[in-house]
C-alpha cells in the first residue's frame, strides 16, 4: 500500500486486533479495486472468509413483519457535531464522520436493527471518488474556488446506504374523466375570433406492471431525492452481507422500518402506474382518475450500497455532496460564490450597456 493510500485511512483509526493479516498480523479494509482485504502494512489481499459471491436472494413480504435477524456485532456511533448516526463493526472505531468531519463520534446505547441480507461492496476507491467529485464540482460554475480546491479524497469517506428493494406484480383497473382542448374560428362582425374549447371523454380499463428491485431509502441521513440522482446501484448483484465488507467503511443506520418502506414503495408505484396509463391518452386536462391496483408475489431485499460523503463548510453553512461508490455517479448541493454570481451580473450588464450604446450611436 502507498503512503497516499495510508494518508487516506490513516484518519478512520482502524483497529487492528481484528481481521489480522495472515502474513504480519497487520489490520486490513476492504479494498475496493480487487474486492479482497488488504494489509494496511504490507500491502498483502486475501479473500472475505465464507464470501461466495452468491446473489442475496429475495425474501417474501410476509417475512417483513418478522422482526428478523438482529445485528447482533455491530454497534451504534453517533457524531456529536451533526448528529449523524453510524453501524460500525465490533471493535472497530471510526472517529471521522463522513457528514461533517468532527471526530466527536461516540459508542451510543442503541441496538443497530435488523442485520442486511445483503450488500452492494465499494467498487471504487477514494481516490477515484474524489476524481469524480472534483469533476462535478468544475462543472459548477457559481461554486466557490475554495470549496472546488477542497474536494479531495481525504475530505471523503465511504459510508454503506441501507435500503429496500420490492419486488411485485400489479394489476389495476381504473376509470376517469379527460379533456382535451381544440381551437374553433369564428366570424363576428366580420373578424375571425378563436376560441378553445375541450372535448371531454371518459376513459377505463386495465393496466399490469411488474416492478423488479424498486429501491426505498430507508435512512433519512441521505435524502431519497439523492439517492435516486445516484442510481443506479446495482441491487440485483448483492452478494451476501459479510462484515469485512465494512472494515474501511461505514454503515448508516436506518430510520424507517420494512413496513413504512413498503408503504412508500406501494405509493411511488401507484404514481408511476397513473403516470404510464396517463400516457395511453391524448389529453389536456385530467378532471379524475380513479386506479384500483391489486399487488402480488411481493417480495423484499434488505441491503447496503455504497456511497462516499464529502463535506464541506462554506460561510458557516455545511454542505454534503455523495458518490455513488460504484460508478462514481455525483450528486448534491454545492455552495454558490456570492462574487462569482454578482460578477456575472456585473459583465451581463456591462454588455447590455455596450449593446445599447452601439445602438445609440448606430
Ligand atoms: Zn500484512
Ligand atoms: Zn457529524
Amino acid at each position: 500500500m502507498s503512503d497516499v493510500e495510508k494518508k487516506l485511512y490513516s484518519d478512520d483509526n482502524i483497529d487492528v486486533t481484528t481481521f489480522k493479516c495472515p502474513n504480519c498480523g497487520g489490520g486490513s479494509v476492504f479494498d475496493a479495486k480487487t474486492q479482497k482485504l488488504k494489509c494496511l502494512y504490507c500491502g498483502s489481499l486475501f479473500d472475505i472468509p465464507d464470501q461466495t459471491g452468491v446473489v442475496t436472494p429475495e425474501r417474501q413480504l410476509e417475512e417483513l413483519l418478522d422482526k428478523g435477524e438482529v445485528w447482533k456485532e455491530a454497534e451504534v456511533y453517533q457524531c456529536q457535531s451533526c448528529g449523524a448516526k453510524e453501524i460500525i463493526e465490533n471493535q472497530r472505531v471510526s472517529h471521522v464522520c463522513p457528514f461533517c468531519g468532527t471526530k466527536n463520534v461516540v459508542k451510543i446505547e442503541e441496538l443497530p436493527g435488523i442485520k442486511p441480507q445483503g450488500i452492494v461492496p465499494f467498487k471504487i476507491d477514494k481516490k477515484m471518488a474524489g476524481q469524480s467529485a472534483k469533476k462535478y464540482v468544475k462543472g459548477k460554475l457559481y461554486a466557490p474556488s475554495k470549496f472546488k480546491k477542497s474536494v479531495k479524497p481525504e475530505n471523503i469517506h465511504g459510508i454503506y446506504n441501507p435500503l429496500f428493494t420490492f419486488d411485485c406484480q400489479t394489476s389495476s383497473s381504473y376509470y376517469g374523466k379527460l379533456g382535451k382542448n381544440y381551437v374553433i374560428n369564428r366570424i363576428v362582425n366580420g373578424k375571425v375570433i378563436s376560441e378553445t374549447r375541450t372535448k371531454v371523454f371518459h376513459v377505463s380499463g386495465t393496466y399490469q406492471e411488474i416492478f423488479d428491485d424498486f429501491v426505498v431509502q430507508a435512512s433519512s441521513k441521505i435524502p431519497s431525492e439523492i439517492i435516486a440522482s445516484l442510481q443506479p446501484f446495482s441491487t440485483r448483484k448483492a452478494v451476501d452481507y459479510k462484515p469485512e465488507y465494512l472494515l474501511g467503511y461505514g454503515a448508516n443506520t436506518y430510520d424507517k422500518d420494512g413496513q413504512s418502506c413498503w408503504q412508500e414503495s406501494k405509493s411511488m408505484m401507484q404514481n408511476r402506474i397513473e403516470g404510464s396509463i396517463l400516457k395511453k391518452y391524448d389529453y389536456d386536462i385530467k378532471y379524475s382518475l380513479n386506479v384500483n391496483t391489486d399487488f402480488s408475489h411481493e417480495m423484499y431485499k434488505y441491503i447496503l450500497v455504497p456511497i462516499y460523503v464529502g463535506h464541506y463548510k462554506y460561510k458557516n453553512k455545511l454542505y454534503n455532496f455523495f458518490v455513488n461508490g460504484e460508478n462514481g455517479k455525483v450528486a448534491g448541493k454545492t455552495p454558490v460564490s456570492a462574487g462569482k454570481v454578482t460578477l456575472t451580473v456585473f459583465i451581463v450588464l456591462l454588455i447590455l450597456g455596450i449593446i445599447a450604446l452601439l445602438y445609440y450611436f448606430a
